[in-house]
This record gives structure tokens, C-alpha cells and sequence, in this order.
């Protein structure tokens, strides 16, 4: 094996195989993290990654382009039930590549709440915190300063002070953050510790090798414990496929993100599945965003592009925080046509827009495999309670709008007015009967298709990753999560996958 090396698409001219101690498939932030931790151990590591590597040359910052490069059907997959798309990223890096940097640790009530609902022993806050701190330590987690806050961050603290509601500049794993407002698009500064810019060459530097445009299509296995991955070579953006490779490896690691790691499972003779939980329990935090418009320019483009969030609600089942992204995606939202929403646009240079994210333990769904295809189907549905918490997530958001000093705000809501000049007004969000399919959802942050439980009956995972009906097989990604966990979940998968590749180093 040539090790501590990366394959590109055009390194690859014939069918393949290499012999490892452990096989992490997906390198995203749970992939990357248990990579670069398990060759730090001294184990011989195989990444595998089956979207290709971008340099801030390959970024496009036209909000479709960039879509349909580094998301999975080009960043809108949608659930059925309750259509919400949910963006997943296709690249080396995972869904870091294109997400806002932000790092929240979950909350202690709600890991306790894991704990007791789920049969776990360890998994308190007590217990993640030395991996959350080693991971932070690694990444450079900070608050983000203010001299790139921006004002659309800024009305922000300035509308939630006003009120009495408690929020905070953002921890971000960024260094040198220039407030450009375009992480989600891919940082050009490369100021965002993204895992291919992190994790992912300090795996490499310790002798990892990491594959990309390599799909894992199985994985192989004598019964009794697994013995590698099998795939095929495929093209950046087509995914034509080519040449195949087979990987074996004393241990394996899926990392390959909530909704490809059951299609895995499922496809390689319903692996891992005597609890039947497989691919079942998908949640989401799903998310709503309305537009202030103030007097006079905010200028939204500059800023961190999520720079500050309050958690005062977070026990009321919703989080806020500021937003940015290309105009052309954030449009989505608008209501209107023809003249109206072209005046709309002329009002962004005057506007913000922040979102709530929702705690949605109610609202289950499931993952589906595709006889012919690894592209998963997913169900879901939001529960009328969560319906409510998402309303009143918008009505505060417009307190919060216009305690900053917005003369009106658009609230994207369906079957209300699109707009509303005061607070008053606005009120209409909380008494009027509202259906799921009134908001406008956006679901990026997805968990809990193979969870953990300490009962092998009830969950495919213990609280280490390991599966419990293959002791060699391990599963990293945001899939183990019990529930959700309230707030960002990127440094929560990356401290789980910490302990977990600690677990498996000392396994093997
Ligand atoms: C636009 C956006 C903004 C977000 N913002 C934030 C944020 O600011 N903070 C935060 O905490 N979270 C954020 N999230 C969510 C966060 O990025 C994800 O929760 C996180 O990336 C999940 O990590 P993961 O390692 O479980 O999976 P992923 O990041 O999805 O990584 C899985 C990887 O596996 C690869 N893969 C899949 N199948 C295969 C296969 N068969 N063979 C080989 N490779 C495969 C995928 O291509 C992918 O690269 C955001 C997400 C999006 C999309
Ligand atoms: S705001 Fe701009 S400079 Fe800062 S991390 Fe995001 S893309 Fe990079």
C-alpha cells in the first residue's frame, strides 16, 4: 500500500485493492475525525470518499452551480410526507465543506435526556466534554470577533438585547475568518477548518491513504464479523462509474453521512439490522427563516455568515441564529411574483434574514433503499406540535426584527399576508392556524437512522459506535445520534467519533 497519499479521479486506471487495519468510509466531519484519530494511533487507515476534492479555484459562488457540484442531487433532495429539502454534501469533507462553521456542544439536559431515554452510560456531558475540548483544541473553535460580525449579525444582539433574550457571538472552526458571507458555497480564503483542510491532511501526514470519487457499494463480511468495503471509481459530478476496488481491513468504520449508511447496511444483506432499527427514526432540525427590512442598508452580504444565535429557547424547542447565502437561494423564500418580487430583491441590500432550527423529536421518518441505485428515499413528517414551536420560532424572530429597528418583515409563511409593518401585525403568526405545509422547511442537519441504545434490541449502535451484532463494524456518522441534539450537530459528531476511534484504536 502506498500510504500517507491521496487519490484524485485521474490517478485511477485499473481495478484496485489494498489491505488496511481499518476502512472509514465518508470523510466528512464524523469520517475525517476517526481517520486522522486511528492513524494517530498507529493503525495503517484507508479514507474513502466518493465526491472529489475541491481547491478554492473549483468554487463557484453562483448559489445553483455551487448546489449542483457539491450536494447530492444537486442540494435538493427532499423527504416525502412532509416535502422539506435537505441539503447533504457530496466532496471531500462531507457536509463541512459547504456548512456556516458553527459549533455548539449539545446541552447538558439534552444529553441526559439520551442517556436516560436510551440506556447510555457515558454519553453525559461530563463524559463528551474532554472530546468536544480535544477537537476544539484541534480546530480552533472561537467565538467569532466583531470585526467581522457585520451588521446583519450585529441588529441581531442588538433586537435580542433590546428584549431581554440572552444570545452570543458564534464558536466557529474558522481561522481568519474575513466575513466574506460565503461558507455556503466554500470558503476561498480556505479560513474555514473544513476536514479537508484539517482533519483530513493530518490523517494524510500520518500515513493515511485517502481515496476520492471512490463509492463504496458493500460491505464485505463472512457472517460474523466484516472483512472490508467493495465499490466502484466514479466520475466528479456524473458519477459515472468505472473501475472497482476492494479494501479489506481488520475493522470498519461508516461514516458516510444518516441517509447513505442504511442504503450501505441495507445493500450488504441487511447487515447490522437484527433490532430492525436500521434506516428507521430519521429526524431532522427543521428550520424556517424570515426577512427583516430595515430603513436603511445592512449590507448582508458582509459578515460571518452565521456569526451570532441566541439559545434562550432551546428548552422551548427552538434555537435562532443569523443567516447568509447566495441571494439567488435565499429568494426561495420570497413571496411574490413579477413586479412585487423584483422589488423584493431591490430591498435585499436593506434587509436580514435569520432562522430558528427546531428540536423536532415528534416528527419521525425513515430511510428506503432503491433497488437499482444508492440514492436512498426518505419519508418524514412534521408533527402538529412542532408545527406550533416552528410559528412561535417566527413570531420571535419578528419581535427580535422589529425591536432592532425593521419596518417591516416577510415572513415566507403561506396563507398569511406576506408582510407585515408591525408587531401587531405580525402576531397573526401565532393565532392563526398553521399546516406543515404552510412553511417554507429546510432540513440540513439529519440524525438517528442506526442509533445508539444500550439495549442491541432497540438501536443498531452502543454508545461507542460499535454495532451490536458485528463487533468489527463501527458507524460514526450523525445516524447514531439518539435524538436530536437541539443545536448544530457538526462538533457533537466529531466528539463522538473522537471516543470512538479511541475505542476502536484499543480494540484492535
Ligand atoms: C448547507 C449546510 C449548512 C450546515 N451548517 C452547519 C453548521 O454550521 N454547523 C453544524 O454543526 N452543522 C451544520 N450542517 C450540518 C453538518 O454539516 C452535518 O451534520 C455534518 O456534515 C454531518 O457529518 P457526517 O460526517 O455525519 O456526514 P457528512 O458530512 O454528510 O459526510 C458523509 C460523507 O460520506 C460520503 N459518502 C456517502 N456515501 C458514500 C459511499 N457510499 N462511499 C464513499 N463515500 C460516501 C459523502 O459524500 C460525504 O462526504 C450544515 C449542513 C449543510 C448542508
Ligand atoms: S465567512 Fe467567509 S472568510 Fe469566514 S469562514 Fe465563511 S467563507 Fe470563510
Amino acid at each position: 500500500m502506498s500510504a500517507g497519499s491521496v487519490r484524485v479521479y485521474a490517478d485511477y486506471e485499473c481495478d484496485f485493492s489494498e489491505d488496511v487495519d481499518v476502512v472509514v468510509v465518508g470523510s466528512g466531519p464524523a469520517g475525517a475525525v476517526t481517520a486522522k484519530e486511528l492513524t494517530d494511533a498507529g493503525l495503517r487507515v484507508a479514507l474513502i470518499e466518493e465526491g472529489p476534492p475541491f481547491t478554492p479555484q473549483d468554487f463557484e459562488i453562483d448559489g445553483a452551480i455551487s448546489m449542483a457540484r457539491t450536494m447530492r442531487e444537486g442540494g435538493l433532495r427532499m423527504t416525502q410526507g412532509t416535502v422539506m429539502p435537505t441539503m447533504q454534501g457530496i466532496a471531500l469533507g462531507g457536509g463541512s465543506l459547504v456548512n456556516s462553521a458553527i459549533c455548539n456542544k449539545a446541552p447538558d439536559f439534552v444529553l441526559d435526556d439520551w442517556c436516560e431515554k436510551f440506556d447510555l452510560e457515558n454519553t453525559t456531558l461530563a463524559d463528551l466534554d474532554p472530546h468536544y475540548d480535544a477537537v476544539g483544541e484541534f480546530l480552533g473553535i472561537a467565538p467569532t470577533p466583531e470585526k467581522v460580525q457585520g451588521r446583519r449579525n450585529l441588529l441581531f444582539k442588538q433586537g435580542c438585547d433590546a428584549l431581554g433574550y440572552s444570545s452570543e457571538p458564534v464558536l466557529r472552526n474558522v481561522k481568519g475568518c474575513r466575513g466574506s458571507g460565503e461558507c455556503f458555497t466554500g470558503c476561498r480564503t480556505r479560513a474555514k477548518q473544513s476536514m479537508d483542510v484539517s482533519y483530513v491532511p493530518a490523517a494524510i501526514r500520518r500515513g493515511a491513504l485517502v481515496l476520492t470519487s471512490a463509492r463504496v457499494e458493500s460491505i464485505l463480511n463472512d457472517g460474523s464479523k466484516a472483512t472490508g468495503v467493495a465499490g466502484r471509481v466514479v466520475a466528479p459530478f456524473t458519477g459515472r462509474a468505472s473501475h472497482r476496488f476492494r479494501i479489506n481491513a481488520r475493522a470498519v468504520v461508516l461514516a458516510a453521512g444518516c441517509m447513505a449508511t442504511p442504503v450501505l447496511l441495507e445493500k450488504s444483506g441487511k447487515l447490522a439490522n437484527r433490532s430492525g432499527q436500521v434506516g428507521e427514526n430519521l429526524q431532522f432540525h427543521p428550520g424556517v427563516a424570515i426577512m427583516g427590512v430595515f430603513p436603511e442598508d445592512v449590507h448582508p452580504a458582509f459578515g460571518a455568515t452565521q456569526g451570532y444565535q441566541s439559545k434562550n429557547f432551546l428548552r422551548d424547542g427552538y434555537k435562532l441564529e443569523t443567516l447568509w447565502a447566495p441571494p439567488s437561494v435565499l429568494a426561495v423564500r420570497l413571496p411574490g411574483s413579477g413586479m412585487a418580487f423584483k422589488n423584493r430583491l431591490a430591498d435585499f441590500a436593506r434587509s436580514a434574514i435569520w432562522d430558528a432550527i427546531a428540536t423536532c423529536n415528534r416528527s419521525l421518518g425513515r430511510v428506503r433503499t432503491r433497488s437499482r441505485s444508492m440514492t436512498p428515499s426518505l419519508v418524514w413528517r412534521l408533527h402538529p406540535e412542532d408545527v406550533r414551536i416552528l410559528t412561535r420560532a417566527l413570531w420571535t424572530l419578528s419581535e427580535i426584527f422589529f425591536a432592532a429597528g425593521a419596518k417591516s418583515v416577510v415572513s415566507g409563511v403561506n396563507g398569511i399576508p406576506d408582510e407585515f409593518f408591525s408587531l401587531d401585525e405580525a402576531r397573526m403568526l401565532t393565532e392563526h392556524p398553521l399546516r406543515d405545509r404552510d412553511l417554507v422547511l429546510g432540513g440540513n442537519h439529519a440524525f438517528c437512522t442506526t442509533r445508539m441504545h444500550g439495549n442491541p434490541a432497540r438501536g443498531v449502535v452502543d454508545e461507542y459506535g460499535r454495532c451490536h451484532d458485528l463487533r468489527n463494524l463501527y458507524i460514526t456518522d450523525t445516524g447514531i445520534f439518539p435524538q436530536c441534539p437541539s443545536v448544530n450537530p457538526m462538533w457533537t459528531a466529531m466528539a463522538l467519533a473522537h471516543r470512538s476511534a479511541a475505542h476502536i484504536s484499543a480494540e484492535l
